[in-house]
This record gives C-alpha cells, sequence and structure tokens, in this order.
C-alpha cells in the first residue's frame, strides 16, 4: 500500500502543458505543521507525514511511490501586462489523489521546492513568513466556507533565502487545490497556436470541474458561464467578508472558483472600499471595492481564449461569448446584495439602501468591518446598543441606522442568520505578523493558537477573544507582501 494513493492525471496531458521535474534537496528539514484533519479527508495517514520518510516527502528530498513531479506551464496578465511564459516558478506538482470523503481528485503540490524551468530571475524558494500566511489564510478561509486551495502541511527547510527585507529561513507548503489550472494555464494553451491542445485541456477541465458541461449543446460555452458563476460568488464572498486579494492577475484566478495564492491579501480591518494592502499595488487595481470589475476583466481573458472553440466562426464565437460574459454583472449583484442581507439578517424585499448605507457610515467613520457586523448581530441578541455605537465617531448615525434595519428585520430569524454570515474571528494582519514573528524567533505556539482560534470563526468563544480585538495603534499591519 503506498503512502499516498496518487492517481495522476494532468501528466498524461499533451506535453507542452509542463516540465517534468523533481523538487530540488534541501539541507535538513523540520516539520512546522501537518494538517491532520485534511490529511484524514484525502485518505493519507496523518502519522505517516509526521514520520522522518513523511517529511522527507513533505520537504521534496524524497520522491514517493506513484508521484510524478512536475511544474505547470501558464502565461498570464500581471497588473494588466501580459507575460508569455510565468508557469511553476517555484512549485513541483507532486500528483493528485481521489479523496475517499468526497470521490473528488485533488492536487498535491510543494510549494517553494527550488527551480524549475519557469523560475525566470527567481530561486525557486519559499521564506518562512509567506509559507505561515498561506497556511493560517487558506485554512481560515476554509473555515469561513470559501472555496479555497488548503494547507497540508509546512516544514522549514534548513535553508536561508534572501528577501527584500533580508535572509529569512526557507520553508515548503504543501498544498492541496482541487486543481490548479488557471486562467492563466488557457492563457498559455491558446498562445501555443495549437487548437487541438487548446481543446485537450479544455476537455480535461470540463471532466475535472464541470462535467455537466458536456451536456450542453455548446459544452465550451457552458465551461465558460460555470466559470463565470463560480468566480462572481467566490468574489462575493470574498466582498462580503471584508477579504482583498491583492494580486488578482489571471495567473492567480482558477477555474475551479478557489481562492489561490495568498501573496499581499488581507482581510481589512478599518473598512474602506480603496483599501488595499499590497505593496506593489500602487494604483489600487485590486481594491476591496474593484473587485468584482476585476475578476470580470480576468474572465474576459478566458473567454478569448476559448473562441477558437466555441464556434469556427470568430464573429459568432465573440458574440456568444459577450453573451455569456454579459450575465456576469447580474450574477455577481445578486451574490453581493444577497451575502450582505444575509449579513444584516434582512429580507430579499428589503430596500438594497439598508446596505449601502451602513457601508457608507462605516466608510466614512473608519469602522472595523468585522466587528461591526459582530456588535451588530450581538446588539440583537442583548438589545444594548451600546457597544455598537461605540464604534462609531458619530454614535448617533449608526443609531439612526439601526432604527431604520429593524423596521426590516424579524429579531429572530435575522439572529440566526446573521450568526452563520458573520465570523468574530478572521485572520487579522497583526495576529498573523505576531505569529510569524514569533516563528523567526523559534516559538511556534502563536501560530498553531491562531490556527485553531481560526477553525470555528462562527462561533463565539471567550476562550478566543483576544483573536477578535483590532489591531492597537503600534500593531497596525499597512502593507502585505508576496
Ligand atoms: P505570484 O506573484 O506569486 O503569482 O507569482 C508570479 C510568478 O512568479 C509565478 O510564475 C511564480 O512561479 C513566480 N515566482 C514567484 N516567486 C518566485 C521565486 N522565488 N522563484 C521563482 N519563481 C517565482
Ligand atoms: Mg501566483
Ligand atoms: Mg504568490
Amino acid at each position: 500500500m503506498p503512502a499516498i494513493p496518487f492517481d495522476n492525471s494532468y501528466a498524461t496531458l499533451p506535453e507542452s502543458l509542463y516540465t517534468k521535474l523533481p523538487p530540488e534537496s534541501v539541507p535538513s528539514p523540520n516539520l512546522i505543521c501537518v494538517n491532520r484533519t485534511l490529511a484524514k479527508k484525502l485518505g493519507i495517514s496523518p502519522e505517516f507525514l509526521q514520520s522522518p520518510e513523511g517529511l522527507q516527502a513533505l520537504s521534496g528530498n524524497a520522491i514517493l511511490q506513484g508521484s510524478e513531479p512536475l511544474a505547470q506551464a501558464y502565461a498570464g496578465h500581471q497588473f494588466g501586462h501580459y507575460s508569455p511564459q510565468l508557469g511553476d516558478g517555484r512549485a513541483i506538482l507532486l500528483g493528485e489523489i481521489i479523496s475517499p470523503s468526497d470521490d473528488q481528485r485533488y492536487d498535491i503540490q510543494l510549494k517553494g521546492s527550488g527551480r524549475t524551468p519557469y523560475s525566470r530571475g527567481g530561486d525557486g524558494k519559499a521564506a518562512l513568513g509567506p509559507v505561515m500566511r498561506e497556511y493560517i489564510l487558506s485554512e481560515a478561509m476554509h473555515a469561513l466556507g470559501v472555496p479555497t486551495t488548503r494547507a497540508l502541511a509546512a516544514v522549514t527547510t534548513g535553508e536561508i533565502v534572501v528577501r527584500q527585507d533580508g535572509p529569512q529561513p526557507g520553508a515548503i507548503f504543501t498544498r492541496i487545490a482541487s486543481s490548479h489550472i488557471r486562467v492563466g494555464t488557457f492563457q498559455w494553451s491558446a498562445a501555443q497556436g495549437d487548437t487541438n491542445l487548446l481543446r485537450s485541456l479544455a476537455d480535461y477541465t470540463i471532466d475535472r470541474h464541470y462535467p455537466s458541461a458536456r451536456n450542453h449543446t455548446s459544452p465550451y460555452q457552458s465551461l465558460l458561464s460555470q466559470v463565470i458563476d463560480a468566480q462572481a460568488k467566490l468574489v462575493s464572498q470574498w466582498m462580503a467578508l471584508g477579504f482583498i486579494h491583492g494580486v488578482m492577475n489571471t495567473d492567480n484566478t482558477t477555474i475551479s472558483g478557489e481562492t489561490i495564492d495568498y501573496g499581499p491579501c488581507a482581510f481589512m480591518d478599518k473598512f474602506h472600499p480603496n483599501c488595499v494592502f499590497s505593496s506593489i499595488d500602487e494604483q489600487g487595481r485590486y481594491a476591496w471595492g474593484k473587485q468584482a470589475s476585476i475578476i470580470l476583466w480576468n474572465l474576459t481573458r478566458f473567454a478569448e481564449t476559448l473562441l477558437p472553440l466555441i464556434d469556427e466562426n470568430t464573429d459568432t464565437a465573440i458574440a456568444i461569448a459577450e453573451e455569456t460574459l454579459s450575465s456576469f454583472q447580474h450574477t455577481f449583484e445578486s451574490l453581493y446584495l444577497a451575502r450582505f442581507r444575509d449579513k444584516l439578517g434582512l429580507p430579499p424585499t428589503a430596500p438594497v439602501a439598508i446596505i449601502q448605507d451602513l457601508l457608507q457610515l462605516m466608510a466614512d467613520q473608519e469602522v472595523d468591518f468585522t466587528l461591526c457586523f459582530t456588535e451588530l448581530t450581538r446588539s440583537l441578541a442583548s438589545n444594548d446598543n451600546s457597544p455598537l455605537a461605540a464604534l462609531f465617531l458619530d454614535p448617533h448615525s449608526i443609531t439612526l441606522w439601526t432604527q431604520q434595519w429593524k423596521q426590516h428585520i424579524e429579531p429572530d430569524s435575522a439572529l440566526k442568520t446573521m450568526r452563520q454570515h458573520n465570523p468574530v474571528r478572521i485572520p487579522r494582519n497583526h495576529r498573523v505578523e505576531q505569529a510569524i514573528q514569533a516563528a523567526y524567533q523559534g516559538d511556534f505556539a502563536p501560530f498553531h493558537q491562531l490556527n485553531k482560534a481560526l477553525t470555528s470563526p462562527y462561533s463565539e468563544s471567550t476562550q478566543h477573544a483576544d483573536f477578535e480585538s483590532p489591531p492597537l495603534p503600534h500593531e497596525i499591519v499597512r502593507e502585505t507582501f508576496c
């Protein structure tokens, strides 16, 4: 019985989609963390992953039986500019497994495992801080109920990697994804000028993610339409949680509709639609309030790649693609409004202005996004408005708003819905940063505590109250990095 029952399919696709190569070896790996719950769900023994043999596999030092390591090729628009060759510059797909818990196929990928033909100038490595960030944020995202890639394990490598802010310990992250197929993967395939290659990728993607498209009279249009819906849902969920992805390049947009690439992202503290954390997003291209229009832009790039498959006649294909893309706006808005209605316990008939008015007050008065909805929920349970009002510079303004709001809700059912949609705890930047800084000193306890607190984000718990609070002024993190 192999330690991991690999069942690889990507490796059977045309070779121009990847390069087969093993991960690089590292000098002295050490285990930081194994996600035992996820391992069990995937049918992998957590004890194996925590064993010396498991550590060798998680660090890239040993190739397990059945693994066919490869780096995937992709292109992509980065900040609106097309890069014809990106690809896994520091990641290796070890292979896929079928999870016994849901019968779904998952990728197992090492991130930070050394150079590949797609590394360009990079070192192929990952630093400890970003690995911890991705671990914490992706697992928190999952617990919040948002589709996302996940964290199976993290190890240190014993190497030092040099980054902008100096030397850092090296680390490797084991990422699980329902696939790593990106808009950029389609852009790569389309750019090869080989319609058969493109069709192979599209057929593979349909089989893996959207098998119902097969029954459609136009399977590739159905693929486009289903990806549009999946991404509209994803971005509406992000926005309802105050999440800013930060680097919504087309190579960081999955076809599955999972969140991928936790680089310069953040859950914002004080609400503002223009909020950005990324150190490299100087124009605010990927600000909280721009994410819907950006995903539509990315989906339009995806649609362009599909044109030769949608119809032989380019004009016809464009007309079909445009028609399909035109559904995005309505789909997104309905999902977004439904999310915010749920956050406020409002029925579908309630006027949209109630949502807009609250967001305006929050933005004008720089109110903490998560805490505002938590205190609003609590105010309904306790009949005490004062902790909510105390978040506003002008408490009277929120009291007036609350009076309006109350006319539209049915308190008992509203409270139930609100508790399901307003997390008490999110991975706040300053907490993530504190966990990273402690790890640099060799103390991983804050990392484990934070992960634990974030596994039940919607449950009130005095035990984890520390993780609810916004940062004190000296704790505020204004920038996050790739
Ligand atoms: P990202 O900004 O994380 O989406 O990465 C963009 C591209 O840069 C991808 O092709 C990555 O594989 C590549 N990349 C990022 N960091 C490194 C690194 N340290 N070494 C090699 N390639 C990298
Ligand atoms: Mg990326
Ligand atoms: Mg990245």
